[in-house]
C-alpha cells in the first residue's frame, strides 16, 4: 500500500494542528491515513487505497457512508434554505417526537451539539434537580471530554485524569468498577445522601465492549431509588444501535431517569441530546432554572439528517440487517478463536463487535456464548471474560495495537485503532464484507 499523500498531509497537519488531528484517537502511529471519501461500507484514502470500514465515524454512521435518497434530499433542502436561524423550526419538534415515541423512559428531549455537551448538561441537570453535588461513574466509562468525568482512582479517592482540571472537580466524582454490585452498595452506604446521580453506559462501549452481568443495572436502579439519586444512562453509543429504536434501555428493560444521546441521532452530523422525565427536563431553562443553551442546538440540517436516518432505519429493517451481520461476524470470529487463539474473547451485541486479547482460555467451549460475550454465568468462559475496565486493561493491548491492527489495515480492513473502542457494522455492509473480514481476521490473529 502506498501512503505518500497521507504522509505528506500529516506532515502539513503537524505544523498547524496539535498532534496533527482534531480528536486524539485519530492520531494512529506512525501517521493516520487521510480519508478522501466514503463509499457505502468502505472508505477510500488520499492515496486511493480502499478499506472495509468498521470504524464508521466511531459510531454515528448506522447507514454507512452513502446517505439514502430521503436523507440526502432532506439535508440538501435544509442547507439550501439557510443552515440555521436562531429561531425554532418544525424539524426539531419532529425529531423530538420521534425520540420520545420510541425510547421508553424519554418524555422530553433537549438537543445539543455533541455527546460531551449532553453529558455535561445531564450532570448539571441532575445536580440542579437533586440539590446534591456528587456523581458516581464507572471506571473505564467514557462520557466525553468533560471535567466531571475525566477522573481516575477508586471510590472516593479520585483525581483528575488530565492536567488542567482542578482537584476540586474530582472531589465530587466517585468511581466504581462496572459490574461490581458490592462496590456500588459500598459507595451508596457511605455517600448515598450526597449522590445526585449514577452515570453509566448501559454497555461499556469505549473500553472493550463489556456487557452488564445479570441484575447489575437493576441494582443501580434500586440503589438510586432508595437514596433519591438519579440513574443516568449514557446512550451516546448504544442509542439507536443496541435494541434498535428503543435503545439499550428497552433491550435491558431498565427505566433510567435521564438518558444522553449523540452519534446516530444526528445522522452523521454533530449532535447530542438529553432526554428523560418531563418533571426533570423542565428544570432546564427557560422552563426551569438550570442554565442550558446553545447557538447551534437543534441545528436544522442535523435534525433533518437524524430524523430521516431514523425513519429510514424504521422503514427498511435496518436493525435486522446490521444485527444479523453482527451475529454472523461474531460467531465466525468465535470459530476462528477456538482454532487459533482460544484465550481471546469475542465481545459485542447487535451491530457492535470486538475481539479482546484476553489471556486465559477456558477448558471447554461447550455451551459458551456463541456470538459475543453476554456475561452468562453458565458459560465456561464466564470466569475469564472481562467484567470491567481493569480486566480489559489486563488484556494484551500492545499486541493488539502494534501487531494486530496494522496487519488488518494492510489487508484492507479499518478497525478502531486500539483495543478499547467498539467497532460497528452498518446497513451498507454485506454478507460478502463479513466473509472478507473473517478471512482477514484468520490471517492476522
Ligand atoms: C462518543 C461518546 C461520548 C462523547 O460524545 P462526543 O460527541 O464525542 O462529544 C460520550 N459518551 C459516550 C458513551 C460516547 O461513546
Amino acid at each position: 500500500m502506498n501512503h505518500e499523500q497521507s504522509r505528506a498531509l500529516y506532515d502539513r497537519a503537524l505544523s498547524v494542528m496539535p498532534g496533527g488531528v482534531n480528536s486524539s484517537v485519530r492520531a494512529i502511529r506512525p501517521y493516520p491515513f487521510f480519508v478522501q471519501k466514503g463509499d457505502g461500507g468502505h472508505v477510500v484514502d488520499a492515496d486511493g487505497n480502499r478499506y472495509l470500514d468498521f470504524v464508521m465515524g466511531y459510531g454515528p454512521l448506522l447507514l454507512g457512508h452513502d446517505m439514502p435518497e430521503q436523507v440526502q434530499s432532506a439535508v440538501q433542502q435544509r442547507a439550501s434554505e439557510g443552515p440555521m436561524y436562531g429561531a425554532p423550526t418544525e424539524v426539531e419538534v419532529e425529531l423530538a417526537e420521534f425520540v420520545t415515541r420510541h425510547v421508553p423512559s424519554v418524555e422530553m428531549v433537549r438537543f445539543v451539539n455533541s455527546g460531551t455537551e449532553a453529558t455535561v448538561s445531564a450532570v448539571r441537570l441532575a445536580r440542579g434537580y437533586t440539590g446534591r453535588d456528587k456523581i458516581v461513574v464507572m471506571q473505564g466509562g467514557y462520557h466525553g471530554a468533560q471535567e466531571s468525568t475525566l477522573v481516575e482512582g477508586e471510590g472516593d479517592d479520585t483525581h483528575p485524569s488530565s492536567p488542567g482540571i482542578p482537584e476540586s472537580f474530582a472531589e465530587h466524582t466517585l468511581t466504581v468498577p462496572f459490574n461490581d454490585e458490592e462496590a456500588a452498595h459500598t459507595v451508596f452506604a457511605k455517600h448515598g445522601d450526597d449522590i445526585a446521580a449514577v452515570l453509566t453506559e448501559p454497555i461499556l462501549g469505549n473500553y472493550g465492549i463489556v456487557h452488564p452481568v445479570e441484575g447489575y443495572h437493576e441494582t443501580l436502579r434500586d440503589l438510586c431509588d432508595e437514596h433519591g439519586s438519579l440513574l443516568v444512562f449514557d446512550e451516546v453509543i448504544t442509542g439507536f444501535r443496541v435494541g434498535g429504536l428503543q435503545c439499550a434501555q428497552g433491550k435491558f428493560d431498565i427505566d433510567p431517569d435521564l438518558t444522553t444521546f449523540g452519534k446516530i441521532v444526528g445522522g452523521g452530523f454533530p449532535v447530542g441530546a438529553i432526554g428523560g422525565k418531563s418533571e426533570i427536563l423542565e428544570q432546564f431553562t427557560p422552563a426551569g432554572d438550570v442554565f442550558q443553551s446553545g447557538t447551534f442546538s437543534g441545528h436544522p440540517v442535523t435534525m433533518a439528517a437524524g430524523l430521516e436516518t431514523l425513519r429510514y432505519a424504521a422503514e427498511n429493517d435496518v436493525y435486522d440487517h446490521v444485527n444479523g451481520l453482527g451475529e454472523r461476524l461474531r460467531s465466525g470470529l468465535q470459530d476462528i478463536l477456538e482454532d487459533q487463539a482460544p484465550e481471546y474473547t469475542v465481545v459485542g451485541t447487535d451491530s457492535m463487535f470486538k475481539v479482546v486479547f484476553t489471556r486465559d482460555a477456558p477448558d471447554t467451549f461447550e455451551g459458551h456464548c456463541d456470538a459475543g460475550c453476554q456475561q452468562r454465568q453458565a458459560c465456561p468462559r464466564y470466569e475469564h471474560c472481562p467484567k470491567n475496565a481493569g480486566d480489559i486493561k489486563q488484556a494484551e493491548t500492545e499486541r493488539w495495537e502494534r501487531l494486530f491492527w496494522p496487519e488488518m489495515k494492510d489487508q484492507g480492513v479499518f478497525l478502531t485503532a486500539n483495543q478499547f473502542e467498539s467497532q460497528f457494522i452498518c446497513d451498507a455492509h454485506t454478507g460478502e464484507d463479513i466473509d472478507d473480514a473473517l478471512e482477514a481476521y484468520k490471517e492476522a490473529i
